[in-house]
């Protein structure tokens, strides 16, 4: 049986980078495993830079977000919609 499991102090692997991306985004869900997964970046350099993109890349589209909505954009999403109607999206299975 596996009892090593004490709270607060177990280890995990390195988790995929879309894994890491589901922790961060429900940090506030389970602050358990975030603070795992914290422990885990501190002496995991590959984890944390996978972090730290993740983090660049919500900040850049957070920061985007609040940014009005450029005629040039719109005219983009226009071009897109019309004429080009594949924009489905392919998860792999789980
Ligand atoms: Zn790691």
């Amino acid at each position: 049986m596996d009892s090593s499991y004490t709270t607060g102090r177990y280890q995990i692997n390195c988790p995929k980078p879309e894994v890491i991306e589901k922790i961060l985004l429900r940090a506030y869900k389970h602050p358990l495993l975030m603070q795992v997964f914290e422990e885990h970046i501190a002496s995991c350099n590959k984890c944390r830079e996978i972090v730290e993109h993740v983090r660049i890349y919500y900040e850049i589209l957070d920061a985007e977000l609040q940014k009005p909505v450029s005629m040039k954009v719109i005219q983009f999403a226009k071009s897109i919609s019309s004429g080009n109607p594949k924009s489905k999206k392919q998860s792999p299975p789980t």
